[in-house]
């Protein structure tokens, strides 16, 4: 790794590295002035009732008002959250739907303005500079992955090349004739160009320049990080964002890839027990509710992002005074029960991309047999292994049984498949089939 790390400088040192103290006074004025503001969307004028504002005394004063949810997001659709004219919108985007109807979000310069610093901000913290050629293979369009990060690079000063999402070859192409040194990518797809790279014989540490890569938009291991950063040979450096609080910029990795930093001055953060809805102590896990403290088009206040993570404790040795969240371990709809087992699907993930013979893509399929729940957890093997006899094949397919049980504490029946055997998706990956008919079949 040859990540240049000049830990001493900060893109705006003012609000990275300001105290505790005068970051949660500018929190309140925030606060204050977004609840203000927030009383202009239809939506709000009549949830949180009149002058709310007067109800915020101190921060924790936020559990005062109500959460708002994605159910109120498509409730209230299109309009519903908007807080000023039409006309001084500029930027509409609209979540990529992955759990369900839309949502849209909705920007004015400001917005658009103040998401560009915050990205350039997450990127200069990871030590991109100008001079670095920035290759954005995130899908572009409504997504905000996209323009997110195209902003963002754009206002640092790096050479950045709008890729696209797919298209490998081309992509592969770019990275050999520009010299990318910086990349973000899906975490599905970064596995998925590792394939097609070593089909090619394209060796990136032999053959290309990348030294950082940014992946985020979707759940992944700390045993995907390795091998990505592996076989790039790259840092690898989480990215966490979602639609509704602008897109990616919400937290991201330091240097020290130890937790992401969620910039506390545009966002208030509370991680709650999505029962009761009341706060659960730090480091422990829970819900993860935002309150935008910047937004002029579209503030949000209390939204529940359903992301569960932890804040991590103590401070980082990068002087930031912003937060560290634990990467986020999936949605809380992603979560699954298997004979009274709760599963998350990143647990089979870091069981599985820890087995070196083990590809780079899985599947988990959920059916029911006879009355009875039955997990397959389809794996990809190495080109390497496929070509080995049957009783290495049987030997690995008793280890990966083991490992899940051990981990997962119920025991999947584990299919193994030939290299690039299962589906590939286009975008955020599907790794989990819930074929199990809850009245029976
Ligand atoms: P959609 O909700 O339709 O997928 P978004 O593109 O807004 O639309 O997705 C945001 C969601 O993606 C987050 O709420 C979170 O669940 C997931 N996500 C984003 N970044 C990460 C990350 N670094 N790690 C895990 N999950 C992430
Ligand atoms: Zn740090």
């Amino acid at each position: 790794m040859n990540t240049t790390r000049n830990n001493a400088s900060y893109w705006n040192p003012e609000v990275e590295t300001l105290s505790r103290t005068a970051l949660e006074q500018l929190q309140r004025e925030r606060l204050l002035e977004t609840l203000r503001r927030a009383a202009q969307a239809p939506f709000y004028r009549n949830s949180l009732g009149p002058e709310p504002w007067r109800r915020i005394h101190s921060l924790d004063d936020i559990r005062r008002l109500p959460v708002t949810t994605k159910d109120d997001l498509r409730a209230a659709y299109p309009y519903g959250f908007l807080c000023v004219p039409k006309d001084r919108l500029i930027r509409l985007h609209v979540s990529s739907g992955t759990t369900g109807q839309a949502t849209a979000v909705f920007y004015t310069q400001k917005d658009v303005d103040a998401w560009a610093d915050l990205m350039a901000r997450c990127l200069y913290m990871t030590g991109a500079r100008p001079g670095d050629v920035f290759q954005n293979l995130s899908g572009y369009g409504l997504f905000t992955g996209g323009l997110g990060f195209h902003y963002g690079a754009e206002r640092l000063g790096l050479l950045t090349i709008p890729a696209g999402a797919g298209n490998s070859k081309r992509q592969i192409q770019l990275m050999r004739d520009f010299s990318t040194t910086v990349m973000h990518i899906i975490p599905s797809y970064a596995l998925r160009l590792m394939d097609v790279m070593a089909e090619m014989g394209v060796d990136p540490k032999r053959d290309l320049h990348l030294r950082i890569a940014y992946l985020g938009a979707e759940p992944y291991s700390e045993e995907v990080r390795r091998r990505v950063e592996a076989f790039y040979g790259v840092s690898v450096f989480n990215s966490y964002g979602l639609s509704e609080m602008n897109g990616p910029g919400v937290a991201f990795e330091c240097a020290y890839q130890n937790g992401l930093h969620i910039w506390e001055d545009a966002y208030l953060v509370e991680v709650l027990d999505p029962k009761t809805l009341e706060p659960v102590p730090e480091g422990t896990l829970g819900e993860l509710v935002l309150t935008t403290l910047s937004r002029e088009g579209m503030p949000l206040i209390r939204y529940r992002t359903k992301d569960l993570t932890r804040i991590l404790p103590g401070d980082c040795p990068c002087g930031r005074v912003h937060r560290r969240l634990d990467r986020i371990q999936g949605r809380s709809d992603d979560m699954f029960i298997l004979k009274g087992v709760n599963i998350f699907p990143i647990q089979v993930e870091q069981v599985l991309m820890g087995i070196p013979e083990v590809g780079n893509n899985y599947r988990i399929v959920l059916d029911r047999h006879d009355n009875v729940d039955v997990m397959t957890v389809e794996v990809e093997v190495t080109d390497k292994i496929f070509v080995e006899d049957m009783r290495q094949l049987q030997r690995l397919q008793k280890k990966i049984t083991k490992e899940l049980k051990s981990e997962l504490l119920v025991t999947p029946e584990v299919r193994l498949v030939e290299p690039h055997g299962l589906p590939r998706n286009e975008g955020k990956a599907v790794r989990l089939m819930d074929r199990r008919n809850p009245y029976g079949a």
